[in-house]
């Protein structure tokens, strides 16, 4: 798998200075789960931003509130049949409104001081590579512009000379964790797991697990399709690959441990032995505030962690056999190019069919692992050389997926 390893210009550069005004700032994915712990800290922080646009696919009451609540210059919805009912809300408001795909794009390239990347899943790559390109900082929470487009997305940010801040709580504890050391000096990169709901669940129990039972996730609240993930690991196994694309390291420098309590988000060895953590209370907006302010710091609400109450922190070994989803993170890492994006069109696939109850919770890492050995035998997994080609192998996974739902029906 090839990689972008110019660390200047990804996320260990520490650039933006505070000019001391109002920051222009874009939310991509405003209504969803991150979207809207972003605009809370925003809400919280009055004069230190200024909205330029606010963006959703369907849901065009919660976007025309929260365009309005926070004076937003644009607001966009990707879903045309959902405009009218934007348009009607925000008449008169001053509020430029858009609707389609085009308009996404269009709206992430207006030129700002950041980009909250938040939109879930593959329809986010085209709308956040338009960010990379005109911002001057990404903070970047979609996960498929790195799992998926990983060198592309790496190598457009650094040919805009844009800044990446992860947003994602394991890759923002990493971020800061290696803070202003020289990366040479790090020996191993840990990202830690929940365990999701079904840590300590039987063989049985998680062949039989439900789409509500999935749902809890023990200590986040999240997005349905990352909950589900986190339920089978594969958000892990995503975050691994998420991390290689990040961070300088290679692949085997990268290790899960799972850590039910979700304090420490993860970890940084360094060749002398030192290990720096990163920790806080599980709270989304802590690493998105991180993902704003950094290198400074902005006051955000997440409950304070109070390590005696606490008592203990626990770790323990990720286990792969009954969470074989994160395994899969080697074999992408061994096929390579566009390995990741296959994967992960194959997993949005099953985990909509898990949730719409047409597949066995167990099948979601089966049917995504299958779609990807037949990709690879089928010599789909090229390298690729631009964002159309992560995209053709996006639809590449998501027909093999669906071809093989059925059979795991
Ligand atoms: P949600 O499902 O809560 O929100 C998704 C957002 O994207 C919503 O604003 C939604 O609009 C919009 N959206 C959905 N489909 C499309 C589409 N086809 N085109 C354009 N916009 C679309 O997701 P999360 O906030 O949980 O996650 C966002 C991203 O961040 C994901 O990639 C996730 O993996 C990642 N992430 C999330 C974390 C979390 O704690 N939630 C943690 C780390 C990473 P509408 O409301 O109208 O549907």
């Amino acid at each position: 798998m090839q990689k972008v390893m110019d660390i200047d210009s990804g996320v260990t550069r520490a650039a933006v200075a505070h000019e001391g005004r109002a920051r222009r700032l874009s939310v991509l994915g405003a209504t969803g789960s991150v979207g809207t712990s972003t605009l809370d800290l925003v809400a919280r922080h009055g004069e230190a931003f200024e909205i330029e646009v606010l963006t959703a696919q369907t849901n065009a009451g919660a976007l025309a509130d929260l365009a309005l609540k926070h004076h937003a210059r644009l607001a966009v919805i990707g879903d045309e049949r959902a405009y009218p009912e934007l348009k009607s809300r925000l008449v008169g408001s001053g509020i430029e409104v858009a609707a389609g795909p085009a308009a996404l794009i269009e709206a992430a390239s207006r030129p700002v001081d950041c980009v909250m990347a938040a939109i879930v899943g593959a329809a986010g790559l085209r709308p956040t590579f338009a960010a990379a390109r005109a911002a001057r900082r990404v903070a970047l929470a979609n996960k498929e512009c790195l799992v998926s487009a990983g060198a592309v997305f790496m190598s457009a940010i650094k040919d805009a000379g844009c800044e990446l801040l992860p947003v994602d709580s394991e890759h923002s504890a990493v971020h800061q964790s290696i803070g202003g050391h020289d990366p040479k000096f790090i020996e191993r990169i840990v990202l830690t797991a929940s365990g999701g709901p079904f840590r300590t669940a039987t063989d049985a129990e998680i062949a039989a697990a439900t789409p509500e039972q999935a749902a809890r996730h023990p200590n986040f609240s999240m997005g349905r399709k990352i909950t589900v993930d986190s339920a089978t690991l594969m958000n892990k196994c995503l975050e691994l690959i998420e991390a290689y694309h990040l961070f300088p390291v290679a692949a085997d420098q990268l290790a899960v441990v799972v850590h039910p309590q979700q304090i420490v988000h993860g970890f940084v060895e360094f060749t002398d032995g030192s290990v720096i953590a990163q920790m806080g209370t599980p709270d989304m907006r802590t690493p998105i505030a991180s993902s704003l302010a950094w290198p400074a710091r902005m006051a955000a609400p997440a409950a304070r962690l109070d390590l005696v109450r606490l008592g203990a922190l626990t770790f323990e070994a990720p286990d792969e056999k009954r969470f074989p989803a994160l395994g899969l993170a080697r074999r992408t890492f061994e096929l390579g190019g566009t390995a990741g994006a296959v994967l992960n069109a194959a997993n949005e696939v099953a985990v909509e069919a898990f949730l719409a109850r047409q597949i066995p919770f167990p099948a979601i890492a089966a049917l995504a692992a299958e779609a990807l050995e037949e990709a690879a035998r089928r010599g789909r997994v090229d390298e690729p050389a631009c964002l159309d080609d992560v995209i053709a192998a996006d639809e590449e996974g998501r027909a093999l997926a669906r071809g093989l739902l059925r059979r795991y029906s």
